[in-house]
């Protein structure tokens, strides 16, 4: 006996191959029906018998495409209509209400790269070839469902033979909605003082003035590159100069793992991060001698480095180059620049030229980074190749817009049991960073059809992010949610992990207001995703000159030196002292005496800081995290001494107080125990500090589970050891895979708690 179903896919089903895939599918069975793309994600009809249809639907979760990805799959039974054949129907939009999930953009596939380099192939060197199965997508759509009509490739009319292989459903190609080739696609141009270069092949001559150590601003799939040769100091150094970046790691591109291994350690994780479709930054172990600069990633033993992802960087680096600087194209805070005329614009004056092409960008996102801590990986930065994939929980939240927190800031929105965390934004101090943070909250909103009853933000009153809550709240009557900058990286930890049950949060990290005004930073929370209490923290020490002491590490370091010894602090004999100017260290003293902007912290990330100052590592720095960076390149390894600390109770809260080890280093110092020794076993105290108050709080709550979050723990020494420490003594411990523990990862955080309240 016949019967007719509905079966509505939802996930990662459009723009993915999906329909040809159902489409020939179907070919095995004896079903009629129709498949066609909704904004629900696929929606299929079949008539047949029950046991045809019910294999047909194993079938399709069993022999899924590549890129696809299904959520759900719901199935209804209709009266029959008498179907006939089964076709492709033109895609619908129903309900105002549903959306379907996007996929984010994929680097070039070994079909597409085996045809980029096959001389008979009508696509031979061409930029912008793509399948089915890879290419750009979440930065080209610019609206759902996903038709070549809703993305930037709609100023492109397909040539008769790409619109064969559009419609030919045997082909790879059929529905790739960005197909083209060069009679009909997007054209590459190479522009040298603002003029077109005519008559020349712009890859080649862009090739031949890298080589001549120039520096080009070359459009890729999120946004420009400033490029140029990694092996040329000169080049290195004058794009250093010019960008106005001091010493703050430069990203590279190789052509393969061959090239790589040059300069680079790689590790079974490393390599699968590196070939990884989403083809992020890997942050990989330096080799001490090779052809790449040093002043790439100067005092680092880590250079951030990717696989070419697009054509065009194929055809650049072919039997080319060991590496090239990669780095975001864009000025010092601003955003990534995806535009031609502003690239034109704002990048005149460090690029000698332009690789441009005319299909637009329109979802700017930079390049992920991640590093493999604990033989698994943690994102430094979340964007490209991952976005606008959705964290999935197993319950629903209300539908909220989470705007972050203010440096490396990232919107979230929650829609059902997921939730959009935007691209990287960056630093919302700058105001092209907070049009863009403006521009992907419309975007966003667009996409994925969410309407926020609730906005969450963080405490901070001064955060641009808090400010536009309040502003957007006036404007739409919106419920506004503030939510504890320490409790939202808890609660990002828990949502990723999925854990609802009350943890032992430990968050580590540079500033996050408190809830009485100090700025804290080295956090013990008991917490589940409504609400917190502070178990524990740092001793609160004065930081003196506020955001200054930030950027000015040996403000912090002098701060812990004065409160422990007093007025004797400038007479102790070390080479910090001798370092110092008197004078400076005699303000310090008088700030901290008369609390002139000097608020207290319990900041872990100013502790580090602090430490690399004292023992001479970075007294001032030029990038969030340096001065904490270089302290962790410095550990020896095989260590596992320790300095003295203590913790004691003080109105119900344990307080750790890091004095001990300051007064210990001193007698190191004066020892002369090597910087590398210093510095391994101020990182192994850190971790036996975590153990033994997590150890205290659980004995007062039997809170077994943990969660680690904060930009601290992405220290790769210090996060080993305390994961290693805590799991010897039986706590399970929950640490951040999907989205950065750093403030990137925040606005899920707020999402969840405003969400769940
Ligand atoms: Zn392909
Ligand atoms: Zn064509």
């Amino acid at each position: 006996m016949k019967i007719r179903k509905n079966i509505i896919i939802k996930g990662i089903v459009q723009g993915v191959g999906f329909r040809p895939f159902i489409h020939k599918l179907v070919q095995n069975y004896n079903l009629s029906g129709w498949v066609l793309n909704s904004n629900q994600g696929v929606e299929i009809e079949v008539e047949g018998n029950t046991e045809e249809i019910n294999n047909f639907v194993n079938d399709i979760k069993e022999k899924l495409p590549p890129l696809a990805r299904i959520e759900k799959i719901e199935v209804n039974e209709l009266p029959l209509v008498g179907y006939k054949g089964f076709s492709i129907k033109k895609s619908i939009v129903k309900e105002e209400d549903s959306f379907v999930l996007v996929s984010p953009d994929i680097s070039i596939c070994e079909d597409c790269l085996q045809e980029l380099f096959d001389p008979n192939n009508r696509r031979f060197r061409y930029p912008f070839i793509n399948c089915t199965n890879c290419g750009p997508r979440f930065t080209i759509i610019k609206d759902i469902p996903y038709d070549r009509k809703k993305t930037t490739m709609n100023n492109f009319k397909m040539c008769s033979l790409c619109q064969g292989e559009y419609d030919d459903l045997e082909n790879r190609r059929y529905h790739a909605q960005p197909n083209a080739c060069a009679d009909c696609g997007p054209q590459i141009s190479l522009y040298q003082n603002k003029r077109k270069s005519e008559g020349i092949d712009p890859i080649e001559k862009a090739v031949k003035l890298l080589k001549e150590g120039k520096i080009g601003a070359i459009k890729g799939l999120g946004g420009f590159h400033l490029a140029c040769d990694a092996a040329n100091d000169k080049a290195v150094a004058r794009l250093r100069r010019l960008k106005n970046r001091e010493a703050k790691p430069f990203a590279l591109m190789s052509f393969n793992l061959e090239k790589i291994l040059q300069y680079c350690k790689l590790g079974e994780k490393e390599e699968e991060w590196l070939v990884n479709r989403a083809r992020p930054i890997v942050l990989l172990k330096k080799r001490k001698d090779s052809l790449i600069s040093p002043s790439v990633a100067p005092r680092n033993n880590y250079l951030g480095v990717m696989l070419p992802y697009t054509p065009l960087h194929y055809l650049l680096l072919k039997d080319n180059f060991t590496a090239l600087i990669m780095t975001s194209g864009n000025i010092a805070d601003q955003p990534i620049i995806g535009d031609n005329q502003e690239a034109l614009e704002k990048l005149d004056g460090i690029a000698d030229f332009f690789l441009f092409y005319n299909r637009d960008i329109f979802n700017r996102c930079d390049d992920s980074v991640v590093k493999i801590i604990n033989d698994d990986n943690v994102f430094f930065r979340r964007s490209r190749g991952h976005v606008p994939h959705p964290i999935i929980l197993d319950f629903k939240l209300k539908e909220v817009l989470a705007l972050g927190g203010e440096l490396k800031n990232t919107i979230s929105f929650s829609k059902e049991n997921y939730i959009f965390l935007s691209q990287y934004l960056g630093d919302l101090k700058s105001a092209e960073t907070l049009e863009f943070f403006k521009e992907s909250i419309t975007n966003f909103k667009k996409m994925f059809k969410v309407k926020p009853e609730i906005i969450a933000c963080d405490l901070h009153p001064d955060y641009l992010s808090t400010q536009y809550a309040e502003e957007i709240k006036v404007k739409k009557g919106l419920k506004v949610v503030k939510v504890q900058h320490h409790h939202a990286h808890i609660v990002s930890c828990m949502a990723e992990n999925n854990v609802k049950e009350k943890v032992i949060g430990v968050a580590y990290d540079g500033t996050g207001y408190g809830d009485d005004g100090n700025v804290w930073g080295g956090e013990f929370l008991l917490c589940d995703l409504k609400k917190y209490a502070r178990a524990g923290h740092l001793k609160y020490y004065p930081l003196p000159g506020g955001d200054k002491a930030i950027v000015e590490p040996w403000r912090m370091a002098y701060s812990y030196l004065y409160s422990i010894y007093g007025p004797k602090a400038k007479t102790l004999d070390i080479d910090f002292n001798h370092r110092m100017d008197g004078n400076s260290l005699s303000i310090i003293e008088k700030m901290i005496d008369k609390n002139i902007n000097s608020p207290l912290t319990s900041s872990c990330g100013r502790l580090f800081d602090a430490i690399s100052s004292l023992i001479g590592i970075r007294d001032e720095i030029s990038y969030e995290g340096q001065a904490a960076m270089e302290l962790e390149s410095f550990c020896a390894s095989g260590i596992t001494e320790i300095y003295k600390f203590s913790i004691y109770k003080e109105e119900e809260k344990f307080i750790i107080d890091p004095q001990e080890i300051f007064i210990d280093i001193i007698e190191d110092l004066k020892r002369e125990i090597g910087k590398d020794i210093i510095a391994a076993k101020f990182h192994n105290t850190v971790a036996e500090f975590t153990l033994n108050l997590c150890g205290k709080i659980r004995e007062n709550t039997g809170i077994n589970e943990i969660a680690l979050s904060g930009g601290v723990f992405q220290n790769k020494y210090l996060t080993e050891k305390v994961i290693l420490s805590l799991e010897d003594k039986g706590f399970k411990v929950y640490i951040q895979r999907k989205v950065p523990s750093n403030d990137g990862g925040i606005s899920l955080g707020q999402a969840v708690v405003a969400g769940s309240k």
